[in-house]
């Protein structure tokens, strides 16, 4: 059952749904019919799912044409960076990205190292992209770029415009794919641009107010020749076979609609993120804060307290934080790649939180969390202390 009693403030791994996202997906529930039928049931799913890719389209300032509807950010990922290689595999061999991206970007990319491919990952240090770097690397011919707009555990935004113009100016062709599932609507003017820096941008759902279950990938209309990645009875124009989700799609666009129009509330996120940190002013707990960041994500680290033993404190109180990116929360891999990248000391990786905020969270809701993150680390001191007594 779900349960609405907790304070949430992690909404960087699954935003709320917001009302009018599920007001079309309750309606859509009822156009059941395939959307790819040529009968009345079919045409109306068939409807509703080009509505939302027009309000999708309208957000991201794209043609309805240019998006492919996915199950995921993660399958447009996998979609875009194994369709790029597939296309200019020949030409070149080079790929370059960040040492930061989400595993839905790092682990097709480890996949094609495996086939040849050579791929140079740019120093993402204290939350910078390194540009001189990455303008040292061009070089060569590069199969294909892809750089994320704002990393999912730090909130650190990359400059997008920047890798452009270094593209630009090295005349280099190679396609631009950005991930940016985490900065879509939660960057003032972000999508106009991104539309006209990228040739391939991935987009999630379930990150800003939409249902889990669908994604979507911007493919510029001058980018052709992108083969598909799921094979089957050619839906989404030939570019991604399977019946689309087409209840999740409304809400999807519904979702877009909703939060694009909506400016103040950027601000308004912000400024919780503003007053969190001035209330843990003090209190010994690292605020890892990049020079260009996302309004939503704070990210923390509370000495000498392992994120594992916080995260259960606070979930005990019914407050969702979380330790790093949900999709890495069961994984085995030691480490944090993308904090050891941020250039964070082993013992602040081991302490680290993300804290991630929406519109509908309140000041007196931060004021609790700040409490109990203060409790944390009150606790973790005194356990210290007998600790050391003990071993006396
Ligand atoms: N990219 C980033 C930056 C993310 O934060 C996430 C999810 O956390 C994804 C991609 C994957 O998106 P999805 O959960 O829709 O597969």
């Amino acid at each position: 059952m779900a349960n609405e009693t907790y304070l949430y403030f992690d909404a960087a791994a699954s935003a709320p749904p917001c009302a009018e996202a599920m007001a079309a997906l309750t309606d859509a529930y009822s156009a059941y019919g395939n959307p790819s039928s040529l009968h009345v049931a079919g045409l109306s799913a068939r409807r509703c799912m080009e509505h939302a890719r027009e309000q999708l389209a309208t957000a991201f300032r794209c043609k309805p044409e240019e998006l492919i509807f996915t199950s995921s950010g993660t399958e447009a990922s996998n979609q875009a960076i194994f369709g790029l290689a597939a296309m200019r595999g020949k030409r070149a061999k080079k790929i370059i990205t960040t040492d930061s991206e989400h595993p839905s970007v790092e682990e097709p990319l480890r996949k094609l190292e495996t086939q040849g491919f050579s791929v140079v990952r740019i120093s993402t240090r204290g939350g910078v992209l390194d540009l001189g770097q990455l303008e040292r690397e061009l070089d060569e011919p590069i199969a294909f770029v892809s750089i994320m707009q704002a990393n999912n555990e730090t909130g650190a935004v990359y400059d997008i415009a920047a890798v452009r113009r270094a593209l630009n100016a090295h005349k280099c062709d190679a396609p631009l794919h950005c991930d940016a599932v985490q900065g879509f609507l939660k960057l003032p003017t972000a999508a106009a641009k991104l539309s006209v820096l990228c040739d391939l941008v991935t987009l999630s759902a379930h990150k800003i107010g939409g249902v889990r279950g669908a994604g979507a990938l911007y493919v510029k209309s001058t980018l052709r020749n992108l083969p598909p990645y799921l094979l089957g009875g050619g839906q989404e124009r030939g570019l991604r076979s399977g019946t689309e989700n087409v209840a999740a799609i409304a809400a999807f666009g519904a979702a877009a609609q909703a939060k694009s129009a909506d400016r103040e509330r950027l601000s308004a996120i912000n400024e919780l993120r503003e007053f969190v940190i001035a209330q843990l002013q003090g209190s010994g707990i690292c605020i890892h804060n990049p020079p260009q960041h996302l309004p939503n994500i704070l990210h923390i680290s509370i000495p000498n307290v392992l994120s594992s033993w916080s995260l259960n404190l606070l979930s005990e109180q019914g407050i969702c934080v979380s330790a790093g990116s949900a999709c890495s929360a069961h994984s085995q891999k030691k480490g944090n790649r993308v904090l050891e990248s941020y250039g964070l000391p082993k013992e602040e990786i081991e302490s680290a939180l993300r804290i991630s905020f929406t519109e509908q969270n309140t000041l007196t809701e931060c004021e609790r969390l700040c409490e109990a993150l203060r409790t944390c680390t009150t606790l973790a001191a005194r356990s210290n202390r007998t600790a050391e007594r003990h071993s006396v």
